[in-house]
């Protein structure tokens, strides 16, 4: 763009140049050949004024001629009967039929005496002493023609001798004025003074007074006025004009008469109006010229506007181009983008595999073909097993990894037409096609084989397995969703079954997942109502037989069944997260319940309260348990958690932070189920943690059972060294209380001392103790 903008700005220069130069040019060429036309014109008037004097010079010149050779003029002048001569009637002829008006003679003898003259009668004076020209001439007689002034104006004169018999008789002298010139001239529009120099002005003594100005005098006998005024007005510019002047549409120019000294003697001012000067040749030529500037002009304008729009198409076209490929290149770019929308909208960014968006899409299909076709669809759901606790153990970095290397696992060796898609967090789903049970079992199997090896992840050796289920088109469903739905079904009824197995879907799950959407649903409703109520089963220090605490148990009080206990709700209400305010609930009862008998002044030692693992995870706990605190005034050192050691082992660093704050308000923290869950020796040292509860499961053998007696022992000594309380669950006959009493361990809770009791029964229980 900037070239075509240097180019106008350069075309405006160059066309402002060429008209200014071709303006000029023929402009100058026009007054060259105006100039030329005018010189011209002037000297074809100044030729033909000319022409005109040496005509009438001539004529007068043979007109002398003639009469000189006249035989009667003679006889007169050699009988001297001078009176007889009279060349009257010869003026008359000439004025009546030739352009010679006024034309007049004289007679002169050899003595100089005038003896005739036509327009006088006066004769007999001689006139030597005032003409010199005539004496000279009668001295040396000869033909002489002039034009001179005289005493009346400026004429011309032809002087011719007469001779008769070689005898020299006299002279005579043809006189004429101007006029008849002037006439000539005017017929051709040329309007003409015969104006006499000043230096004659006292020759002329009979001339007419009124035709002098500034001593000039007109010689023209009836001048036009007005012409006469212009000239008159401006007399030395006009007689001096060397050539040619324009004045109010005239052209001027002179003719200059001089004397026998060639000193001017008169100027014949002639002046011919511009319109009578034929210039349209001139004109014409001009219009030609502008003709071909302009025609030159057009074809460079042409020229230029091709040249730019050359350019300009040559400008748009690159534009084009440039525009083209960037829209190609954007094109192509949100292709590309769109394309990995599309990629990433339909797949998981972890394991790139397909989503569930995805895999419902594909599923769709394949049962629309199979429904064509009378083909088999199989949706298999695989979650991962234990991988929460991994998670939460090793942190998601590590769990992130385990998920691509279950990826790779789960995607080795598959049919090309078989997808297997993420849905999510730990699970996945595989669409079979075409596949009957022993084909589906195949696939299965050899997947669970495959995640039996063990997975190395930074520097960790971890090992998870799949729970499995399976639904089938047509048999368990025609629809994708009911397919996936049911798949999870067989998957959740797998998990059941202890993990790391697989389960084909048959239509008692659903009854099963009904039954588990009726719980959760009952179980809202039992929050809502307050159906949640906390049992309390004494502990009892069996050596000095006295109350030392209390374990809050909860209980759901069902409209229709009755007391309901927590092994059958706690599990499923943790897992859909209505675990949390269960505890929150029955943290508040619980003490509001203990602090209502602690006022009574019943002895109950500590309040124990159980803590799921979600508890542990969940940022409000701390607060809720201040709040708890706060709003029923309850001592802490009265309250003690029980958590339970896989539920700290699942992420131990974290357990370690929540609990250093429990302790910190003041409360005592056991461990529960001690002994199931491999807990670390360096970790249990580290925690701030006040007792340890000998799980259930090793008290029950005990005396008997060698193996869980070395257990007890053992335990009872770590809690020893650790400087922790000891605690034993479960104990139902005296020989295990017993038996724990003398291994140190006095503090029992049990069936043998009592079983959860609910409100009533409990404070009845207590105040036998105090
Ligand atoms: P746990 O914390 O280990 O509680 C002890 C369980 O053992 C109680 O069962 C109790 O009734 C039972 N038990 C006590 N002594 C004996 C005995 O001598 N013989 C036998 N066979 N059992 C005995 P329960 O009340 O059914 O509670 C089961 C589990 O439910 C509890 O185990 C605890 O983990 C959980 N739980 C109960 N209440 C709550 C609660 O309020 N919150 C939470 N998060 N969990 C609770
Ligand atoms: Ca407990
Ligand atoms: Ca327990």
């Amino acid at each position: 763009m900037k070239l075509n903008y240097r180019i106008a700005i350069l075309s405006f220069i160059f066309i402002g140049l060429y008209l200014y130069a071709s303006y000029t040019y023929i402009q100058e060429i026009y007054n060259e050949q105006l100039h030329e036309r005018y010189t011209k014109t002037s000297n074809i008037i100044r030729g033909k004024l000319q022409t005109l004097i040496n005509e009438k010079k001539e004529a007068i010149l043979l007109l002398s001629i003639a009469l000189s050779e006249s035989d009667t003029i003679k006889h007169l002048l050699v009988t001297k009967q001078y009176q007889k001569l009279n060349l009257d009637s010869f003026s008359d002829k000439l004025k009546h039929h030739s352009s010679l008006h006024n034309v007049w003679f004289q007679i002169i003898n050899p003595n100089g005496q005038s003896v005739y003259r036509s327009w006088s009668s006066k004769d007999g004076d001689n006139i030597l002493s005032i003409r010199n020209e005539i004496k000279k001439i009668i001295n040396k007689p000869r033909i002489i023609s002039l034009i001179s002034v005289g005493r009346y104006d400026i004429t011309f004169k032809a002087i011719v001798p007469i001779y008769h018999q070689k005898k020299f008789l006299g002279l005579i002298e043809t006189i004429a004025k101007f006029n008849s010139i002037g006439r000539k001239l005017q017929t051709e529009n040329i309007d003409n003074l015969l104006i006499v120099d000043k230096r004659y002005k006292n020759q002329l003594k009979f001339a007419n007074k009124e035709h002098f100005f500034n001593g000039y005098y007109i010689s023209n006998k009836n001048p036009n006025k007005i012409f006469l005024h212009q000239v008159v007005k401006e007399l030395p510019l006009f007689i001096h004009i060397r050539n040619f002047i324009i004045k109010e549409e005239k052209l001027f120019t002179t003719y200059t008469l001089f004397d026998i000294d060639q000193q001017p003697m008169a100027y014949f001012v002639l002046a011919k109006p511009l319109s009578q000067i034929d210039i349209s040749d001139i004109k014409n030529q001009k219009i030609t010229l502008i003709s071909i500037a302009i025609i030159i002009f057009i074809g460079i304008a042409l020229f230029i506007y091709y040249i730019y729009f050359i350019n300009y198409k040559k400008f748009v076209k690159k534009q084009t181009l440039i525009l083209q490929k960037n829209v190609a290149h954007k094109t192509k770019e949100l292709q590309k983008q769109s394309e990995i929308l599309k990629y990433q909208a339909e797949h998981d960014p972890l394991t790139n595999l397909p989503n569930r968006l995805l895999f419902l899409d594909r599923l769709k299909q394949a049962l629309k073909y199979a429904k064509r076709k009378n083909g088999k669809v199989s949706v298999l759901f695989f979650d991962l097993d234990r991988f929460k606790e991994i998670n939460d153990t090793y942190g998601h970095e590590v769990g992130d990894k385990l998920l691509q290397e279950v990826t790779k696992r789960l995607t080795e060796n598959r049919r090309s037409e078989d997808t297997v898609a993420r849905l999510g967090g730990d699970e996945f789903t595989l669409l079979l096609l075409n596949q009957d049970q022993d084909g589906i079992i195949h696939v299965v199997t050899s997947i669970m084989k495959k995640m039996e090896k063990p997975f190395y992840i930074n520097n960790l050796e971890l090992y998870t397995t799949f729970s499995i289920g399976i639904s089938s088109y047509p048999e368990d469903g025609t629809t994708h969703d009911e397919l996936l739905r049911n798949a999870d079904t067989a998957m959740y009824e797998a998990k059941m079954n202890g993990k790391n197995n697989y389960h084909f879907y048959n239509s008692k799950m659903t009854e099963i997942a009904i039954a588990r959407t009726k719980l959760e649903k009952e179980l809202r409703k039992a929050l809502e109502n307050k159906e949640f109520i906390p049992y309390f089963q004494p502990k009892i220090d069996a050596k000095h037989n006295k109350i030392v605490g209390l374990e809050a148990l909860v209980r759901w009080q069902h409209p229709t069944k009755g007391i309901v206990f927590p092994d059958k709700f706690i599990p499923f209400a943790e897992e859909i997260g209505l675990i949390t305010a269960i505890d929150n609930y029955m943290m508040k009862a619980s003490m509001k319940q203990v602090l209502l008998w602690q006022q009574e002044g019943i002895e109950c030692g500590k309040l124990s309260i159980n803590l799921s693992a979600k508890q542990l995870n969940s940022k409000s706990y701390l607060n809720e348990l201040k709040t708890a605190l706060n709003e029923t005034k309850f001592d802490p050192k009265y309250l003690e958690i029980e958590i339970t050691e896989t539920h700290i082992m699942r992420n131990p660093s974290r357990a370690l932070t929540i609990l250093e704050k429990i302790k910190s308000l003041g409360i005592s923290i056991a461990i529960d189920d001690f002994g199931t869950g491999y807990s670390s020796l360096s970790y249990l040292k580290k925690l701030p943690i006040t007792k340890l509860k000998i799980d259930r499961s090793f008290v029950i053998d005990i005396p008997e059972e060698d193996d869980d007696v070395a257990i007890v022992r053992t335990i009872i000594s770590l809690a020893k060294n650790l400087r922790l309380g000891i605690i034993a669950e479960g104990v139902e006959k005296k020989e295990q209380v017993e038996f724990l009493v003398q291994e140190g361990c006095n503090d029992i809770q049990g069936y043998y001392f009592s079983k959860p009791l609910d409100t009533q029964n409990c404070k009845e229980f207590l105040k036998n103790y105090q």
